[in-house]
Protein backbone atom coordinates (compact mmCIF):
# COMPACT_ATOMS: atom_id res chain seq x y z
CA UNK A 1 0.00 0.00 0.00
CA UNK A 2 1.22 3.27 -1.31
CA UNK A 3 1.99 5.60 2.06
CA UNK A 4 -0.03 8.63 2.51
CA UNK A 5 1.57 12.61 2.50
CA UNK A 6 -0.70 14.82 3.94
CA UNK A 7 0.08 18.20 4.34
CA UNK A 8 0.17 20.01 7.80
CA UNK A 9 1.09 23.86 6.98
CA UNK A 10 3.90 25.74 8.24
CA UNK A 11 2.34 27.94 10.54
CA UNK A 12 5.23 30.48 9.55
CA UNK A 13 5.95 30.34 5.39
CA UNK A 14 8.58 32.73 4.31
CA UNK A 15 6.80 35.52 2.72
CA UNK A 16 6.78 36.18 -0.39
CA UNK A 17 8.68 39.10 -0.82
CA UNK A 18 11.36 37.02 1.04
CA UNK A 19 10.67 33.84 -1.25
CA UNK A 20 11.04 35.97 -4.17
CA UNK A 21 14.80 37.88 -3.39
CA UNK A 22 16.36 33.79 -2.98
CA UNK A 23 14.49 32.83 -6.07
CA UNK A 24 16.40 36.17 -7.79
CA UNK A 25 19.60 34.33 -6.61
CA UNK A 26 19.27 30.90 -5.31
CA UNK A 27 23.01 29.80 -5.67
CA UNK A 28 23.03 25.99 -5.23
CA UNK A 29 22.06 23.69 -1.48
CA UNK A 30 21.77 26.74 0.74
CA UNK A 31 18.24 28.09 0.89
CA UNK A 32 15.24 25.62 1.89
CA UNK A 33 11.32 25.13 1.11
CA UNK A 34 8.78 25.80 3.82
CA UNK A 35 8.10 22.34 4.28
CA UNK A 36 9.45 18.90 3.95
CA UNK A 37 8.47 15.53 3.31
CA UNK A 38 9.00 12.40 6.47
CA UNK A 39 8.49 9.09 6.88
CA UNK A 40 9.49 6.70 9.52
CA UNK A 41 10.17 2.64 9.48
CA UNK A 42 10.33 0.23 12.67
CA UNK A 43 11.46 -3.45 12.20
CA UNK A 44 8.33 -3.96 14.67
CA UNK A 45 5.63 -2.19 12.27
CA UNK A 46 7.07 -1.12 8.56
CA UNK A 47 6.93 2.05 7.65
CA UNK A 48 4.31 4.77 9.00
CA UNK A 49 4.16 8.68 10.18
CA UNK A 50 3.99 10.08 6.91
CA UNK A 51 3.14 13.48 5.86
CA UNK A 52 4.87 16.74 4.52
CA UNK A 53 5.81 18.80 7.51
CA UNK A 54 7.14 22.36 8.36
CA UNK A 55 10.86 22.18 7.27
CA UNK A 56 12.94 21.78 10.61
CA UNK A 57 15.50 20.21 12.57
CA UNK A 58 15.31 16.66 13.84
CA UNK A 59 16.45 16.16 17.27
CA UNK A 60 19.05 13.49 16.95
CA UNK A 61 20.26 11.38 19.86
CA UNK A 62 23.99 11.45 20.69
CA UNK A 63 24.04 7.63 20.09
CA UNK A 64 21.98 7.54 16.43
CA UNK A 65 23.48 4.99 14.62
CA UNK A 66 24.16 6.79 11.45
CA UNK A 67 26.30 9.33 13.33
CA UNK A 68 28.65 6.42 13.99
CA UNK A 69 28.52 3.74 11.21
CA UNK A 70 27.03 5.88 8.60
CA UNK A 71 24.10 3.94 7.68
CA UNK A 72 22.67 6.08 5.46
CA UNK A 73 21.25 6.64 1.43
CA UNK A 74 20.31 9.50 -0.70
CA UNK A 75 18.86 10.62 -3.39
CA UNK A 76 19.41 13.95 -6.07
CA UNK A 77 16.74 15.19 -8.66
CA UNK A 78 15.04 17.97 -10.17
CA UNK A 79 11.57 19.49 -10.15
CA UNK A 80 11.40 21.80 -13.74
CA UNK A 81 9.36 24.35 -14.45
CA UNK A 82 8.03 24.78 -18.22
CA UNK A 83 7.11 27.57 -20.20
CA UNK A 84 3.37 27.03 -19.44
CA UNK A 85 3.57 27.66 -16.19
CA UNK A 86 3.25 23.67 -15.07
CA UNK A 87 5.96 21.88 -12.79
CA UNK A 88 7.42 18.30 -14.01
CA UNK A 89 10.10 15.58 -12.64
CA UNK A 90 12.65 13.77 -15.22
CA UNK A 91 11.97 10.27 -14.39
CA UNK A 92 11.33 9.62 -10.87
CA UNK A 93 10.77 6.40 -11.24
CA UNK A 94 14.18 5.66 -11.65
CA UNK A 95 15.21 7.67 -8.77
CA UNK A 96 12.68 5.69 -6.68
CA UNK A 97 14.45 2.48 -7.98
CA UNK A 98 17.91 3.06 -7.76
CA UNK A 99 17.20 4.30 -3.68
CA UNK A 100 15.76 0.93 -3.08
CA UNK A 101 19.11 -0.46 -4.54
CA UNK A 102 20.79 1.41 -3.01
CA UNK A 103 18.92 0.68 0.53
CA UNK A 104 19.14 -3.26 -0.33
CA UNK A 105 23.00 -2.95 -0.36
CA UNK A 106 23.10 -0.65 3.34
CA UNK A 107 20.39 -2.89 4.66
CA UNK A 108 18.03 -0.35 4.78
CA UNK A 109 14.46 -1.29 4.66
CA UNK A 110 12.92 -0.52 0.76
CA UNK A 111 10.42 2.50 0.59
CA UNK A 112 7.33 1.41 -2.01
CA UNK A 113 8.34 3.27 -5.02
CA UNK A 114 4.63 4.51 -5.34
CA UNK A 115 5.39 6.02 -1.90
CA UNK A 116 9.06 7.37 -2.62
CA UNK A 117 7.19 9.68 -6.23
CA UNK A 118 3.89 10.35 -4.20
CA UNK A 119 6.31 11.55 -1.54
CA UNK A 120 7.83 13.74 -3.83
CA UNK A 121 4.66 15.08 -5.44
CA UNK A 122 3.47 15.92 -2.41
CA UNK A 123 6.08 17.75 -1.13
CA UNK A 124 6.62 19.92 -4.59
CA UNK A 125 2.64 20.77 -4.35
CA UNK A 126 2.93 22.09 -1.16
CA UNK A 127 6.08 24.30 -2.06
CA UNK A 128 5.21 24.62 -5.46
CA UNK A 129 5.61 28.41 -5.57
CA UNK A 130 9.37 27.36 -4.76
CA UNK A 131 10.26 26.23 -8.23
CA UNK A 132 11.92 28.74 -10.03
CA UNK A 133 11.39 30.14 -13.75
CA UNK A 134 13.54 30.57 -16.53
CA UNK A 135 17.16 29.78 -17.68
CA UNK A 136 18.41 26.38 -16.02
CA UNK A 137 16.91 26.83 -12.70
CA UNK A 138 15.10 23.99 -10.84
CA UNK A 139 13.76 22.80 -7.24
CA UNK A 140 16.57 20.58 -6.45
CA UNK A 141 14.78 17.30 -4.81
CA UNK A 142 17.01 15.53 -2.16
CA UNK A 143 15.21 12.44 -0.49
CA UNK A 144 17.42 10.32 2.16
CA UNK A 145 16.75 7.70 4.55
CA UNK A 146 19.26 7.15 7.54
CA UNK A 147 19.71 4.93 10.54
CA UNK A 148 17.77 6.83 13.85
CA UNK A 149 17.81 4.03 16.22
CA UNK A 150 19.63 5.31 19.11
CA UNK A 151 21.91 1.83 19.88
CA UNK A 152 25.61 1.70 19.61
CA UNK A 153 25.83 -2.15 18.64
CA UNK A 154 27.26 -2.61 14.88
CA UNK A 155 23.73 -3.74 13.46
CA UNK A 156 21.38 -3.01 11.13
CA UNK A 157 19.30 0.02 12.77
CA UNK A 158 15.25 -1.01 13.63
CA UNK A 159 14.34 2.57 13.10
CA UNK A 160 15.01 4.70 10.19
CA UNK A 161 13.81 8.28 8.96
CA UNK A 162 13.11 9.14 5.63
CA UNK A 163 12.60 12.38 4.39
CA UNK A 164 12.61 14.54 1.53
CA UNK A 165 13.92 18.38 1.06
CA UNK A 166 13.99 20.29 -1.59
CA UNK A 167 16.36 23.45 -2.38
CA UNK A 168 16.15 26.62 -5.23
CA UNK A 169 18.89 26.11 -7.80
CA UNK A 170 20.20 28.59 -9.99
CA UNK A 171 21.55 28.06 -13.17
CA UNK A 172 24.97 25.92 -12.92
CA UNK A 173 26.90 27.75 -15.38
CA UNK A 174 25.62 31.35 -14.64
CA UNK A 175 27.81 32.71 -17.28
CA UNK A 176 27.59 29.89 -20.66
CA UNK A 177 28.71 26.76 -20.20
CA UNK A 178 32.13 26.29 -19.74
CA UNK A 179 34.33 22.98 -19.74
CA UNK A 180 35.82 21.94 -16.70
CA UNK A 181 39.33 20.51 -15.49
CA UNK A 182 39.53 17.17 -14.07
CA UNK A 183 42.05 15.50 -11.71
CA UNK A 184 43.05 12.25 -12.37
CA UNK A 185 43.60 10.73 -9.03
CA UNK A 186 46.75 8.26 -9.29
CA UNK A 187 46.05 7.63 -4.75
CA UNK A 188 42.53 7.67 -3.89
CA UNK A 189 39.65 5.30 -5.26
CA UNK A 190 35.92 5.54 -4.26
CA UNK A 191 34.69 1.64 -5.34
CA UNK A 192 36.26 -1.89 -4.55
CA UNK A 193 34.20 -4.87 -6.25
CA UNK A 194 32.07 -6.10 -3.15
CA UNK A 195 32.32 -2.45 -1.88
CA UNK A 196 29.14 0.07 -1.99
CA UNK A 197 30.10 2.20 -5.43
CA UNK A 198 27.07 1.52 -7.35
CA UNK A 199 24.86 2.90 -3.93
CA UNK A 200 24.39 6.25 -3.27
CA UNK A 201 25.56 6.70 0.32
CA UNK A 202 27.26 9.15 1.98
CA UNK A 203 29.78 7.49 2.81
CA UNK A 204 31.17 7.27 -0.57
CA UNK A 205 31.31 11.00 -0.91
CA UNK A 206 32.63 11.48 2.59
CA UNK A 207 35.84 8.91 1.33
CA UNK A 208 36.03 11.45 -1.78
CA UNK A 209 37.08 14.06 0.06
CA UNK A 210 40.39 14.56 0.39
CA UNK A 211 40.78 13.87 -3.09
CA UNK A 212 37.98 16.24 -4.27
CA UNK A 213 40.54 18.95 -1.82
CA UNK A 214 44.15 17.59 -3.81
CA UNK A 215 41.94 18.28 -7.36
CA UNK A 216 41.17 21.53 -6.74
CA UNK A 217 44.43 22.38 -4.93
CA UNK A 218 45.77 21.33 -9.38
CA UNK A 219 43.36 24.06 -10.19
CA UNK A 220 40.51 21.22 -11.40
CA UNK A 221 36.77 21.06 -9.72
CA UNK A 222 36.20 17.09 -9.97
CA UNK A 223 38.31 13.90 -9.61
CA UNK A 224 38.28 11.14 -12.36
CA UNK A 225 38.57 7.77 -10.75
CA UNK A 226 39.81 4.51 -11.74
CA UNK A 227 39.37 1.08 -11.02
CA UNK A 228 40.27 0.28 -7.09
CA UNK A 229 42.40 -3.15 -8.10
CA UNK A 230 44.18 -2.48 -11.09
CA UNK A 231 44.42 1.67 -10.83
CA UNK A 232 43.93 0.91 -14.98
CA UNK A 233 39.87 1.07 -16.25
CA UNK A 234 38.16 4.73 -16.20
CA UNK A 235 34.76 4.66 -13.27
CA UNK A 236 33.62 7.78 -12.80
CA UNK A 237 33.75 11.25 -11.50
CA UNK A 238 33.11 12.13 -7.85
CA UNK A 239 29.39 12.70 -8.18
CA UNK A 240 28.83 12.17 -12.14
CA UNK A 241 29.22 9.71 -15.15
CA UNK A 242 31.49 9.83 -18.05
CA UNK A 243 31.50 9.82 -21.45
CA UNK A 244 34.40 9.91 -24.66
CA UNK A 245 32.98 10.67 -27.88
CA UNK A 246 34.90 9.02 -30.50
CA UNK A 247 35.84 9.55 -34.17
CA UNK A 248 33.69 6.50 -34.92
CA UNK A 249 30.91 8.81 -33.79
CA UNK A 250 30.75 6.73 -30.67
CA UNK A 251 29.73 7.39 -27.04
CA UNK A 252 31.73 5.18 -24.88
CA UNK A 253 30.94 5.54 -21.24
CA UNK A 254 32.40 3.05 -18.32
CA UNK A 255 30.06 -0.13 -18.01
CA UNK A 256 28.28 -0.41 -14.71
CA UNK A 257 29.61 -2.36 -11.17
CA UNK A 258 31.29 -0.38 -9.65
CA UNK A 259 30.05 3.09 -10.92
CA UNK A 260 26.31 4.61 -9.69
CA UNK A 261 23.93 4.02 -12.74
CA UNK A 262 23.25 7.49 -13.48
CA UNK A 263 19.52 8.64 -14.33
CA UNK A 264 21.39 10.88 -17.15
CA UNK A 265 23.93 8.27 -18.22
CA UNK A 266 20.67 6.52 -18.87
CA UNK A 267 19.34 8.97 -20.96
CA UNK A 268 22.07 9.59 -23.10
CA UNK A 269 22.28 5.94 -23.98
CA UNK A 270 18.38 6.22 -25.31
CA UNK A 271 19.07 9.27 -26.81
CA UNK A 272 22.17 8.55 -28.58
CA UNK A 273 20.63 7.10 -31.79
CA UNK A 274 18.37 10.09 -32.21
CA UNK A 275 21.93 11.90 -32.63
CA UNK A 276 23.52 9.64 -34.99
CA UNK A 277 25.71 8.31 -32.30
CA UNK A 278 26.39 4.52 -30.70
CA UNK A 279 26.18 4.15 -27.53
CA UNK A 280 28.77 1.44 -26.15
CA UNK A 281 29.04 0.16 -22.68
CA UNK A 282 32.79 -0.98 -21.79
CA UNK A 283 35.67 -1.20 -19.78
CA UNK A 284 37.37 1.95 -20.65
CA UNK A 285 41.64 1.99 -19.93
CA UNK A 286 42.72 5.09 -18.83
CA UNK A 287 45.58 4.80 -21.15
CA UNK A 288 43.45 4.38 -24.39
CA UNK A 289 41.71 7.79 -23.61
CA UNK A 290 45.39 9.18 -22.69
CA UNK A 291 46.41 7.64 -26.27
CA UNK A 292 42.76 8.55 -27.79
CA UNK A 293 43.10 12.32 -26.98
CA UNK A 294 47.08 12.23 -28.22
CA UNK A 295 45.50 11.00 -31.63
CA UNK A 296 42.72 12.59 -31.95
CA UNK A 297 40.65 9.27 -31.52
CA UNK A 298 39.03 10.65 -28.31
CA UNK A 299 37.38 13.76 -29.61
CA UNK A 300 35.42 14.76 -26.31
CA UNK A 301 34.84 14.22 -23.12
CA UNK A 302 31.93 14.60 -20.93
CA UNK A 303 30.64 14.65 -17.75
CA UNK A 304 26.82 14.13 -16.93
CA UNK A 305 24.26 14.22 -13.87
CA UNK A 306 21.79 15.73 -12.47
CA UNK A 307 22.97 18.70 -11.08
CA UNK A 308 25.52 19.99 -14.30
CA UNK A 309 23.47 18.17 -16.59
CA UNK A 310 26.23 17.57 -19.07
CA UNK A 311 29.31 19.13 -18.86
CA UNK A 312 32.19 19.67 -21.41
CA UNK A 313 35.54 18.46 -19.87
CA UNK A 314 38.27 20.49 -22.06
CA UNK A 315 41.66 19.00 -19.77
CA UNK A 316 42.27 16.04 -18.13
CA UNK A 317 45.14 16.62 -15.58
CA UNK A 318 47.64 14.58 -13.19
CA UNK A 319 51.07 14.84 -10.98
CA UNK A 320 53.14 14.62 -14.86
CA UNK A 321 51.28 16.92 -16.94
CA UNK A 322 48.03 18.45 -18.37
CA UNK A 323 46.26 16.24 -21.71
CA UNK A 324 43.90 19.09 -23.79
CA UNK A 325 40.49 17.25 -24.93
CA UNK A 326 40.05 18.89 -28.64
CA UNK A 327 40.79 22.57 -28.74
CA UNK A 328 39.66 22.85 -25.01
CA UNK A 329 35.83 24.17 -25.69
CA UNK A 330 33.07 22.32 -25.42
CA UNK A 331 32.73 19.79 -28.18
CA UNK A 332 29.57 19.60 -30.86
CA UNK A 333 28.42 16.31 -29.89
CA UNK A 334 28.65 17.35 -26.33
CA UNK A 335 26.66 20.56 -26.92
CA UNK A 336 24.44 19.15 -28.95
CA UNK A 337 23.00 16.22 -26.43
CA UNK A 338 23.25 19.34 -23.34
CA UNK A 339 20.62 21.36 -25.37
CA UNK A 340 18.55 17.61 -26.59
CA UNK A 341 18.38 16.91 -22.88
CA UNK A 342 17.16 20.04 -21.87
CA UNK A 343 15.00 20.72 -24.35
CA UNK A 344 13.04 17.19 -23.08
CA UNK A 345 13.46 18.49 -19.52
CA UNK A 346 12.09 22.10 -19.49
CA UNK A 347 9.29 20.71 -22.33
CA UNK A 348 10.89 22.56 -25.16
CA UNK A 349 10.37 19.22 -27.18
CA UNK A 350 7.85 16.48 -27.47
CA UNK A 351 8.31 13.65 -24.59
CA UNK A 352 8.68 10.68 -27.23
CA UNK A 353 10.48 8.47 -24.19
CA UNK A 354 7.33 9.08 -21.83
CA UNK A 355 10.35 10.56 -19.40
CA UNK A 356 8.35 13.64 -17.65
CA UNK A 357 5.98 12.99 -14.77
CA UNK A 358 4.02 16.29 -14.20
CA UNK A 359 3.15 17.35 -10.73
N1 LIG B 1 27.89 9.32 -10.14
C1 LIG B 1 27.87 9.79 -8.88
C2 LIG B 1 28.90 9.30 -7.92
C3 LIG B 1 26.88 10.72 -8.49
O1 LIG B 1 26.86 11.20 -7.24
C4 LIG B 1 25.92 11.13 -9.44
C5 LIG B 1 24.86 12.14 -9.04
N2 LIG B 1 23.73 11.49 -8.51
C6 LIG B 1 25.96 10.61 -10.74
C7 LIG B 1 26.97 9.70 -11.05
C8 LIG B 1 24.97 11.00 -11.78
O2 LIG B 1 23.71 10.46 -11.49
P1 LIG B 1 22.39 11.17 -12.01
O3 LIG B 1 22.52 11.31 -13.48
O4 LIG B 1 21.29 10.23 -11.61
O5 LIG B 1 22.30 12.46 -11.31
Amino acid sequence: MSLKFDLRPSAAPRSDAEREAILADPGFGTHFTDHMAVATWTAQDGWGDSAVVPYGPFQVDPATAVLHYAQEIFEGMKAYRHADGSVWLFRPFKNAERFNASARRMALPELAEESFVESIEALVEADESWVPAGGETSLYLRPFMFASEAFLGVRSAQRVQYCVIASPAGSYFSGGVRPVSIWLSREYTRAAPGGTGAAKCGGNYAASLVAQAEAARHGCSQVLFTDAVERRWVDELGGMNVYFVTDRDELVTPELGTILEGVTRDAIIALAPELGLTPVERRVSLQEILDGLRSGAVREIFACGTAAVITPIGELKDVEGTYQVGDGQAGQITSRLRQALLDLQYGRTPDTHGWMHRI
